[in-house]
């Protein structure tokens, strides 16, 4: 349906929509099965109900509802977003990517429940453990992501081992079996600063470095060593596209 242009819309008598012409029992109900009650003090009808079901719907649709974390389309969102600043402002910002090590054990050996568990707790321990600025993910079964705005260089090795060191340290409590412990590695890349580039390509740095950590043992970090990281051909592409343009721009420009 097209909406109406904003004259039309006010000049028509039967706007705003009346709430009881619309078909909302799925949402209700999915509402109702993620356990959102609603207010008491919220009309049926109104205004304010309506606007709490499409909050409510909103705030589904953004979160894992295993862990409660945000879901990978709302971390795609978050890269975006972080991307945009550092190319305006020049900022850093670190994209840690975490995965739990040899997490097919645990469901193995202890069952899916039990794993489930696992990456409850390992999803809040990363949440604690962060600032409120930061963006805590679950991206995939037991992988997890961080993004780190105005994260300075220098401190991202040290950022990202208080991480690794909180999540050995968590016991991980089971009913009816002894606490687990389990282990993450880590991979973190830097968004090039001045640079529009991709969350795509910024992923693809991050996993090479969790790759790395893998190969090279497990439980530990690895970062790309420097804030401006060998850029790939399409960031170079997109960097030096940008500055072709701005010399195409000047040598257009009247004199
Ligand atoms: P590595 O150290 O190389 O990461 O080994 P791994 O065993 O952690 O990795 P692998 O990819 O072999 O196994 C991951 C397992 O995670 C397999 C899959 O069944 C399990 N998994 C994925 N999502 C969930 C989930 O939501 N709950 C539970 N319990 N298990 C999950
Ligand atoms: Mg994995
Ligand atoms: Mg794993």
């Amino acid at each position: 349906m097209q909406a109406l242009p904003p004259t039309e819309r006010s000049a028509s008598p039967s706007w705003p929509v009346e709430a009881g012409e619309l078909q909302l029992e799925a949402a209700l109900q999915l509402l109702a099965r993620a356990g959102q009650p609603f207010p008491p003090e919220l009309q049926p009808g109104s205004i304010t109900w309506l606007q709490f079901i499409v909050d409510g719907l909103c705030n589904l649709s953004s979160r894992d509802p295993l862990t409660g974390l945000v879901n990978r389309r709302q971390f795609e969102s978050a890269l975006d977003r972080e991307i945009d600043r550092v190319a305006r402002a020049g900022e850093t910002a670190l994209l840690l990517i975490l995965d739990i090590d040899f997490f097919k054990r645990v469901n193995d050996n202890h069952g899916h429940g039990v794993g489930d568990v696992v990456i409850q707790t390992i999803g809040r321990a990363l949440q604690e453990c962060v600032r409120p600025m930061d963006t805590v993910a679950r991206i995939g079964g037991e992988e997890f992501a961080v993004v780190l705005p105005n994260c300075m260089p220098t401190f991202a090795l040290a950022v990202a081992e208080r991480i690794r060191k909180r999540i050995e340290s968590t016991r991980i409590e089971v009913p009816g079996h002894d606490p687990l412990v389990v282990t993450v590695s880590i991979g973190g890349a830097f968004a090039p600063q001045w640079v529009r580039s991709s969350r795509h390509l910024w992923l693809e740095r991050s996993d090479r470095q969790l790759y790395r950590a893998k190969n090279e043992g497990r439980n530990r970090c690895c970062l790309e060593t420097h804030a401006l990281p060998d850029v790939s051909a399409e960031e170079r592409g997109l960097l030096l596209g940008s500055f072709t343009s701005l010399a195409e721009d000047a040598a257009a420009a009247p004199p």
